[in-house]
């Protein structure tokens, strides 16, 4: 961005999620080159990484975000760097019920009732794979549907194993059919290797993140000990302008209009409907890019309700330690609900008395088809309401091609990072 020797860069980091916080922590290892402010509307770094005391418990719990695949380098370094370690854990999930259910641990009846179709769908995988500049771009129902594959070995097979390696819960239907076959053949990310018989057979090693609030308060400290990065908390960026005259070019002002300041940068690393928001005169390119992000609101809820785990998932606590479960609405449907055992998770409640669970329910705009009441309600130790991007086919197709023109957008002053460019 600016070349060694010439005069300082003001910056303005928009977000202080994983995004943002990366950006300013880069900006740090350059104070000679880089003043950099950094505004969020919260109170604190990590955006939505974000932990929670549990008073009651004597302990806390990673309240949403709770872990990736070793091949997410970068983090675990990051992590490593500020004396926080994450945990290599054994991914066992459980999905479905009765005669629907399975696992990636024991056989079932329902991979015996699909035998062919999961045989068949390691050939369509593969095609898939070999013409992955075509299939990018066509969501994985079809494929489903153009092979002939039966509904409910898609919604009770596919769906859900997509939905626990992208995150997509009722969108993993629409995400791209080429994306999906990374689950198996992607030699550095995937989790499973492709069992002829039960699709997935092994459980999978991934990584339990360390308290995710605490990792991202160190790092933060970290940025501002170079003297070059400054936070500003609970200051939401209410309007940005971008001008071509000499001197700064970008002037951003908060909510409220009564603190305005003039930078050289602006990093946008909030979401994409807030970026657009706040942006004076959008780019007909940003306009389209992030325009096109899609976004619903989910809630998770924590709870101690067994019954109620019992009652929507194949739950075998004294057989089995799952960590991760989904229920779906039915099998004709890929609606689904996906819930936690965050005891057999997260490492700090390794051994913990009691399991903790937390179910998460998707899209408010289906809340008719949630059960979220059936849940005891003295046994809720917290609720919070997320607003997730959608890893949709329309995604890959317009948004992630799209984000590298409008890098340096708004002449050259604006870049931008975060979620919705699948980093
Ligand atoms: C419930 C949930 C569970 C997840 N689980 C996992 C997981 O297990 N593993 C995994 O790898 N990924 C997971 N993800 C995805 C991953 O956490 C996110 O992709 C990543 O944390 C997003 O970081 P970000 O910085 O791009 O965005 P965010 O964390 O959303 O940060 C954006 C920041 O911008 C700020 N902001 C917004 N508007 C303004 C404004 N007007 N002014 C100033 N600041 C503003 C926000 O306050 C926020 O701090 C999960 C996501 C969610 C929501």
């Amino acid at each position: 961005m600016n070349p060694p020797g010439s005069a300082k860069k003001r910056v303005c980091i928009v977000g202080s999620g994983a995004a943002g916080l990366s950006a300013a922590w880069s900006f740090s290892r350059h104070p000679d080159q880089f003043d950099v402010e950094v505004w969020d509307k919260l109170e604190q770094a990590g955006g939505v990484a974000t932990s929670i005391d549990l008073k009651d418990y004597g302990t806390y719990i990673n309240d949403g975000v709770q872990g990736g695949s070793p091949v997410y380098r970068n983090t675990i370094q990051m992590m490593d760097q500020v004396g926080m370690k994450c945990a290599p854990i054994q991914m066992k999930f459980s999905f479905g019920q009765y005669e629907n259910a399975w696992n990636n641990t024991h056989k079932t009846e329902l991979q015996e009732r699909f035998a062919d179709e999961i045989a068949k769908f390691e050939k369509v995988i593969k095609i898939v794979d070999k013409m992955m500049f075509i299939f990018a771009f066509v969501p994985i129902w079809v494929v489903m549907k153009m092979f002939r594959f039966s509904d409910e070995f898609a919604n009770l097979m596919v769906y859900p194993l997509v939905a626990l390696f992208f995150g997509t819960g009722n969108q993993s239907e629409r995400v791209s059919a080429a994306i999906v076959t990374q689950i198996w053949l992607n030699p550095e990310a995937r989790m499973f290797n492709y069992d002829k018989e039960r699709m997935v057979a092994e459980a999978a090693d991934m990584i339990a993140f360390p308290k995710l609030g605490e990792f991202y308060t160190r790092l933060q400290h970290q940025a501002e000990e170079a003297g070059n990065v400054k936070f500003f908390f609970n200051r939401p960026v209410g309007r940005i302008y971008r001008d071509n005259t000499k001197g700064r070019k970008v002037t951003v002002f908060n909510q409220e209009g009564d603190i305005r300041e003039s930078y050289d940068y602006i990093v946008m690393a909030c979401d994409a409907e807030t970026a657009l928001k706040i942006l004076d005169k959008p780019s007909f390119l940003e306009r389209t890019a992030l325009g096109n992000v899609e976004y619903y609101n989910d809630i998770s809820i924590t709870h101690e309700d067994e019954d109620y785990m019992n009652r929507h998932n194949d739950l075998q606590l004294k057989e089995r330690n799952d960590q991760y479960f989904i229920h779906q609405y039915s099998p004709e449907s890929s609606l689904m609900e996906m819930s936690f055992n965050l005891t057999n998770y997260q490492p700090q409640l390794k051994g913990f008395q009691k399991n903790i669970f937390q179910t998460i329910f998707l899209n408010d705009k289906m809340m008719d088809k949630w059960t979220i009441d059936d849940i005891d309600k003295d046994k809720i130790i917290a609720e919070k309401w997320w607003r997730q991007f959608s890893h949709a086919w329309k995604h890959f197709l317009i948004t992630v091609p799209l984000i590298r023109f409008i890098q340096g957008s708004g002449y050259g002053t604006t870049y931008y990072c975060g979620a919705y460019t699948i980093a």
